[in-house]
């Protein structure tokens, strides 16, 4: 298996990565999204197999115990994310480049794990009042959730300082022309 290069994009819950990556895989045929398996419910519009691969908590634990995830995490108290391994080797056959939107603590260990195939981009709101807006008109969230995705922001926020690149997400046009910047000089260095 030749493995290639990877683009992580990590940040607090509302900060703008699924908008950013899709913006990115749009116009690049060279990236492939990592589609990660989750425990949580389907969104109305999101498809299995194209946003997440949606299980159940005893396949999300079965995986784990096959050892079949590069990583996973109990993102929210009962609810699964991961990488499977299988879906990172499927995209390197491909000779393309995974892009992965994963949370800041799955970025970090998506990092190390890839060394300098990686670069780990940190996506940070203007401000958290901006953030709790942003998430508020998303309307995806129970009020609860909501308040756990603005908490858990807000200690996530520290990590900043561990990425490769900080992306502030504040004007979209803007933000994807600088994603795009980083994107094409990291491509254009090797390995
Ligand atoms: P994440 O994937 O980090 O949770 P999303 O990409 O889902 O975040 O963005 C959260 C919400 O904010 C979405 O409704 C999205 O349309 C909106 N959004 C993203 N970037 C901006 C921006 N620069 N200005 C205004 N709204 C934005
Ligand atoms: P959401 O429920 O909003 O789609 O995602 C919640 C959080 O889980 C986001 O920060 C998202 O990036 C993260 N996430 C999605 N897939 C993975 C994954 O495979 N691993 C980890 N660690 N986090 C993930």
């Amino acid at each position: 298996m030749n493995k290639g290069k990877v683009i992580i994009f990590s940040a607090p819950s509302g900060s703008g990565k699924t908008t950013i990556v899709k913006h990115l895989l749009s116009i690049n045929n060279n990236l492939a999204f990592s589609v990660s398996a989750t425990t949580r419910e389907a969104r109305p519009g999101e498809v299995n197999g194209k946003d997440y691969y949606f299980l159940t908590k005893s396949d999300f634990l079965k995986h784990i115990q096959n050892n079949d995830f590069v990583e996973y995490e109990e993102v929210y108290p009962g609810t699964y994310y991961g990488t499977l391994r299988s879906e990172v080797e499927r995209i390197w056959a491909l000779g393309k480049v995974v892009i992965f939107d994963v949370d800041v603590v799955g970025g970090l260990n998506l990092k190390r794990i890839m060394g300098n195939r990686a670069l780990a981009v940190f996506v940070k709101p203007p401000s958290i009042s901006i953030l709790q807006n942003r998430l508020k008109t998303r309307a995806t969230e129970t009020d609860l959730d909501l308040e756990n995705r603005i908490n858990k922001a807000v200690s996530e926020l520290q990590f900043e300082p561990k990425f490769d690149a900080v992306l502030i997400n504040d004007q979209l046009n803007e933000t994807f022309e600088h994603a795009q910047q980083l994107l094409q000089l990291f491509l254009n260095t090797t390995p």
